[in-house]
C-alpha cells in the first residue's frame, strides 16, 4: 500500500504528499517507485516457468527515469513510435529486448527498429509487412517479425479500450495470419519470430487471456504443418487494476491458467503490461482553487482545482472513475462536489458527484494516475503539463520539471 494516512494526513511511502507539493507545486504527478518495484516482481513471479518476458508498454507512462529503473529489473519493452523506441534507448534499455506494435508504422519508424536491432515489430497488415520486407532489403538487415492476430476475443471492457475484437482496427485474422506468415517464412529480408496478441486494457477476468492463449497456440500448430516455427507468443498487455470497485485480476491465478495453457510447448511467453505496473502507484495532486457551491436547488456544487482534463483525460475520454482524496481530512460536513478544471469544456472533469469536505486551497489526490496520466497529457488552453516525481528511499525527486509556457511557444513563430 503506497499511499496511506497517518496522523489524517495522505503519504506516499511515508513521505507527506503535502511536503511534495509545497516544494514543487501543484499540478504535480507524484509516482511511487517501490509500488511499481512490487507489481512488477509479483507479475513475474506469477508468470514464473513460463519463460516470460515483461515488456513494459512505454505509452501508458515513458518518463525516463521510469524506464531506467524498470531496464534495471530486466524488463523489455513495448513501443508503438520511434519516439518511444528512442526513450527505451536514452533509458538505457535494451532495444533487442522491445516489441514494437501499432498500426501506423512509418518508413522511419521502420529504420529506425530495424537498425536498432528491436526484437519484433509486431505486424499488423499485409501492407506492413510488405514495407518491412523492403526496408529491411534497403538497409540490408534482417527484420524480425511476429503478426498481430486479432482473436476475436471479448475483453469485456470499455468499447474504446477493446482492442480484440472483429471491428476494432488492430492486427489481422487468424487466417489471414496464416498467409503472411507462409509469405515472410518464405522471404530472405525477414526472420518469424512470434506471434503477437492485444485484446484490450483494463481487463479483470482471466478467461479472455487463456482464450487469446489458446487462439496463438492453435496458430502455432497450423504454422508447424508448413514447417514455420514461433519463439514466443505475446499475449499484450490489458491486466485490469481497482480503481473503484472492480474485482482485481488474480494474477497468481492467471499465472495457472498461462501456465497450464502452455503445457510443454517450447515457446517463450511475451506480456505487455502497462497499467497493471504504474497505475496505482500514480497519484495527480492538485489544490483546490475555488468552490462553487450550488446557488439554488438543482444547480451542482463545483470545486474547480488546477489540474484539468489536458492532465488526466481519462475522465473526459472514457467516462473513467478515479478516486479522490483530500490530503489533509477535515471534521467539517461533507457535500457532494463535481472536481472540475479550468479548462473551457464542460467535459472537463476529474470527477463527479464525490462525497468530500472541502475548503478553498485544499490539496487533493487524484488517485491511480500513474498509468495514461502524464503520457496523454497536451498543452491544451497552454497549461504547461505538470512536473513528475518519483518517491524512492524515503525521498523523492523531480524527473521532469514543470514547463514553462516559454517551452510551449519555443518552436512557433
Ligand atoms: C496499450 C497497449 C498495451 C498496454 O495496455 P495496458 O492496458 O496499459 O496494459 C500493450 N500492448 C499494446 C499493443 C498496446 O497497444
Amino acid at each position: 500500500m503506497p499511499y496511506a494516512r497517518s496522523g489524517g494526513e495522505l503519504q506516499v511511502d511515508g513521505v507527506p504528499l503535502a511536503r511534495i507539493a509545497d516544494a514543487v507545486g501543484t499540478p504535480a504527478y507524484v509516482y511511487s517507485w517501490p509500488a511499481v518495484r512490487d507489481r512488477y516482481a509479483e507479475l513475474e513471479s506469477a508468470l514464473d516457468g513460463t519463460g516470460q518476458r515483461i515488456c513494459y508498454s512505454v505509452k501508458a507512462n515513458g518518463n525516463l527515469a521510469l524506464l531506467a529503473r524498470l531496464a534495471k529489473l530486466g524488463a523489455g519493452f513495448d513501443i508503438v513510435s520511434g519516439g518511444e523506441l528512442e526513450r527505451v534507448l536514452r533509458a538505457g534499455g535494451d532495444p533487442a529486448r522491445a516489441v514494437f506494435s501499432g498500426v501506423g508504422k512509418s518508413v522511419e519508424d521502420i529504420d529506425f527498429g530495424i537498425k536498432c536491432g528491436i526484437d519484433a515489430f509486431n505486424v499488423e497488415s499485409a501492407s506492413e509487412l510488405d514495407r518491412i520486407e523492403s526496408r529491411a532489403r534497403v538497409i540490408g538487415r534482417r527484420a524480425r517479425v511476429s503478426i498481430r492476430v486479432n482473436p476475436d476475443v471479448d475483453a469485456h471492457t470499455h468499447p474504446y479500450i477493446a482492442t480484440g475484437l472483429k471491428e476494432n482496427k488492430f492486427g489481422v485474422p487468424p487466417q489471414v495470419a496464416l498467409a503472411l506468415y507462409r509469405r515472410a517464412a518464405a522471404c530472405p529480408d525477414l526472420q518469424v519470430v512470434g506471434i503477437a496478441c492485444h485484446i484490450g486494457s483494463q481487463i479483470s477476468q482471466v478467461e479472455p487471456f487463456q482464450e487469446a492463449l489458446s487462439g496463438l497456440l492453435g496458430l502455432v500448430d497450423a504454422l508447424g504443418k508448413f514447417g514455420i516455427a514461433i519463439e514466443h507468443l505475446d499475449i499484450g498487455g490489458g491486466f485490469g487494476i481497482v480503481y473503484q470497485d472492480e474485482a482485481p485480476l488474480d494474477l497468481a491465478a492467471l499465472g495457472d491458467v498461462l501456465r497450464a495453457t502452455l503445457g510443454r510447448r517450447p515457446v517463450k511467453l511475451f506480456v505487455e503490461p502497462g497499467r497493471l505496473l504504474v497505475a496505482e502507484a500514480g497519484v495527480l495532486l492538485t489544490r483546490v482553487e475555488y468552490l462553487k457551491p450550488a446557488p439554488a436547488p438543482g444547480y451542482r456544487n463545483f470545486a474547480v482545482v488546477d489540474a484539468a482534463m489536458n492532465d488526466l483525460i481519462r475522465p473526459a475520454l472514457y467516462s473513467a472513475w478515479h478516486a479522490v482524496e483530500a490530503v489533509a481530512e477535515r471534521r467539517t460536513p461533507t457535500r457532494r462536489w463535481d472536481v472540475v478544471g479550468p479548462v473551457c469544456e464542460t467535459g472537463d472533469f476529474l470527477a463527479l458527484d464525490r462525497e468530500l469536505s472541502l475548503a478553498e486551497g485544499d490539496l487533493l489526490a487524484i488517485r491511480e494516475a500513474g498509468a495514461y496520466g502524464s503520457s496523454q497529457s497536451s498543452n491544451y488552453n497552454t497549461r504547461p503539463r505538470p512536473p513528475e516525481v518519483i518517491v524512492d528511499e524515503g525521498g523523492f525527486t523531480v524527473v521532469r520539471k514543470r514547463e514553462t509556457v516559454a517551452d510551449l511557444l519555443r518552436l512557433e513563430s
